[in-house]
C-alpha cells in the first residue's frame, strides 16, 4: 500500500479547467502507482460568476480574502499542499501565502521551469487581460526564470480576454475563436517568441501545439503534473519517518 500526499486544489475558476486538473492529476496518478491508484485531493471550488464579478470590479481584496479562507479550509482538512487552478487569481498568491503553513505550488515555477529547460528564453503570453497586463505573472516569469515575455497588442489582449470569459469558461469552444488566438500567435512569432504560454488554465480547451509554429506550454498540465509529483515526491519523504 503507498501513501500519498493530500493535494489542496481551490479551483471554480472555472469549473471547466478544475475538471482537467482532475483528470490529469488522476490520470497521472494511476500511470505512475499502477492498477486502480488515484490522487489524494480535496477540492474548493468557487462560484465563478461571483468571481468573475469581483475581478471587473477590481475588487481584489475580497477576492484576497476569499482565497485565504479557502485555502484555510484545506489546510484543516488535511492537505498537505495548495495548487491554485488558475493563473489569474495567482495575482493574490501571497495573500495564500500568508494565510496558511502549508505551500502554494506557483504556477508560473513549473512553466518557467519547462521553458528553461528547452533552453527557451524568448516567449509569448496569453491568458486573462489581468495576467497579461499586470505584473505578478510576467513579472515571476522575468525575474525568477529569466525570461522575456512578449504580451499581443492592445486589440489581440482583448480578443484573447474576451475568449476566455464568454466562451472558455462557460464550455463554449469555437473554430471562429481558435482562428483568433492562432492569428495572435503568429504575430507573436513574428515578434521574436520562441514558445507560447497558455496561460490561461481554460486555453488547452481551444488551443494545442498543432495551432502553433513554436513550442506551446499549458500551464494546466504542467501545473498538474508538478501536484504529481510533488504529492509522490512527499510520499518518499513520509516513508522515512
Ligand atoms: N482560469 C483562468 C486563468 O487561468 C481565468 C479565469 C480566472 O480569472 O481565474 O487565468
Amino acid at each position: 500500500m503507498t501513501e500519498q500526499a493530500l493535494i489542496g486544489l481551490i479551483g471554480g475558476m472555472s469549473w471547466e479547467s478544475s475538471a482537467q486538473y482532475y483528470r490529469l492529476i488522476n490520470e497521472a496518478v494511476r500511470e505512475r502507482l499502477g492498477g486502480v491508484a488515484s490522487a489524494r485531493t480535496l477540492m474548493w471550488s468557487f462560484d465563478f460568476a461571483e468571481i468573475e464579478r469581483l475581478q471587473h470590479a477590481g475588487r481584489w481584496p475580497e477576492l484576497s480574502r476569499r482565497l485565504a479562507d479557502a485555502a484555510r479550509a484545506l489546510e484543516a482538512g488535511g492537505a498537505d499542499f495548495l495548487v491554485l487552478c488558475t493563473n489569474t487569481m495567482h495575482r493574490e498568491a501571497d495573500a495564500i501565502e500568508a494565510a496558511v503553513h502549508i505551500p502554494l505550488l506557483h504556477i508560473a515555477d513549473p512553466t518557467g521551469a519547462a521553458i528553461t529547460a528547452a533552453g527557451l528564453s524568448t516567449v509569448g503570453l496569453l491568458g486573462t487581460a489581468f495576467t497579461m497586463e499586470h505584473d505578478f505573472y510576467r513579472g515571476r516569469l522575468e525575474t525568477k526564470h529569466g525570461l522575456t515575455v512578449l504580451t499581443p497588442d492592445a486589440d489581440d489582449r482583448a480578443a484573447v480576454h474576451r475568449i476566455i470569459y464568454e466562451e472558455l469558461v462557460a464550455g463554449r469552444v469555437l473554430d471562429a475563436s481558435r482562428e483568433v488566438y492562432k492569428a495572435a500567435i503568429a504575430r507573436l512569432v513574428e515578434r521574436g517568441a520562441q514558445a507560447i504560454i497558455l496561460g490561461c488554465t481554460e486555453i488547452m480547451l481551444l488551443i494545442g501545439q498543432a495551432d502553433s509554429p513554436v513550442p506551446v506550454f499549458d500551464t494546466t498540465t504542467l501545473h498538474a503534473m508538478a501536484a504529481v509529483d510533488r504529492a509522490l515526491v512527499d510520499l518518499k519523504a513520509a516513508d522515512f519517518t
